[in-house]
């Protein structure tokens, strides 16, 4: 059995996480820590099935998980992740906002064997759009990446559309393409924005709203030609096969892995 705890179980995420860790038959779910949990027991469906903490180092010491969940907030897991990785346990991380650099860092002061695991996006589709996106990057040498997503989302831009234009801007890097689109140059005064945050050379559009889950679409260009990638997401469940493959894996890997697409045979 791997035994986890689940930072962040009261969150949208977390709940669902819960839910589906508690479910696994190869997985115990031993706590769950939230700073606000009002139950003294993590809920599935109205059944206690893991005690609830409101401090994380709290529920690891009480607990000793084999595997942390993070699913938290930018402003949390850099703490969180410092006190299990400390503690030589393994770490699944779902939340966004983290710099690579950090994430290194993080992974390189755990002792050894320790993993760290963080994937931008835990979907199978959005991972392929990735893929396929950079392997257009190449010939197709302007590109811009527009997410949408749910207007509660704490961060911008999203985890996956940073992690895209990095992919495109290091692709085009080693092919040597360069792309023609005009910069943040071309925005007009007192209308900075209009060509969205540059990310490696890459414009990222945000849009937030009521009515989107989770979609993103990549549309690159060439003379007389563009190619739209678009993966749509529209329900937390997309997440959960992921979810359960990095915790599966994360105590047959070390050190800092990125990406569900290192888990995969792709
Ligand atoms: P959410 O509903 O705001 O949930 C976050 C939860 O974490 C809240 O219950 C929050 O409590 C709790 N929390 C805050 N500080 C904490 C701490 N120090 N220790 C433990 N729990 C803490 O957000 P969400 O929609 O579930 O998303 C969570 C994160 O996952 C976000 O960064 C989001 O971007 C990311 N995400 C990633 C993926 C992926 O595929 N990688 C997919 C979906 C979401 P309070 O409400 O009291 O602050």
């Amino acid at each position: 059995m791997i035994r986890v705890v689940l930072s962040g179980f009261n969150g949208r995420m977390g709940t669902l996480i819960a839910k589906t860790v508690a479910a696994a038959d190869d997985m115990e779910l031993v706590g769950g820590a939230d700073p606000l949990a009002a139950t003294d027991a993590v809920e599935v469906d109205g059944v206690a099935v893991a005690p609830a903490f409101t401090d994380l180092a709290h529920a690891l010491e009480e607990t000793r998980p084999d595997v942390l969940v993070d699913f938290t907030t930018p402003s949390a897991v850099e703490g969180n992740l410092r006190c299990a990785l400390a503690l030589g346990i393994d770490c699944v991380v779902g939340t966004t906002g983290l710099a690579p650099e950090r994430l290194e860092e993080l992974a390189a002061s755990a002792p050894a064997q320790t993993t760290l695991f963080h994937a931008p996006n835990f979907t199978l589709g959005a991972v392929l759009m990735m893929l396929f996106a950079e392997k257009a990057a190449r010939y197709l040498p302007d590109a811009e990446v527009i997410e949408f997503h749910h207007n509660g989302k704490k961060d911008a831009p999203s985890g996956t559309a940073v992690a895209t234009a990095l992919r495109i801007a290091a692709a085009r890097d080693e092919a040597q393409v360069q792309s023609g689109a005009p910069g943040k140059e071309t925005e007009s005064p007192g209308r900075e924005g209009a060509r969205g945050a540059n990310v490696a050379g890459v414009p990222v559009h945000s849009v937030r709203s009521d009515g989107f889950f989770a979609h993103q679409e990549v549309v690159l260009g060439s003379a007389g030609e563009t190619l739209t990638l678009r993966h749509d997401s529209f329900d937390r469940a997309a997440y959960m096969p992921g979810i359960l493959l990095a915790i599966r894996e994360a105590g047959r890997r070390s050190g800092l892995v990125i990406g569900l697409e290192s888990l995969l045979d792709l």
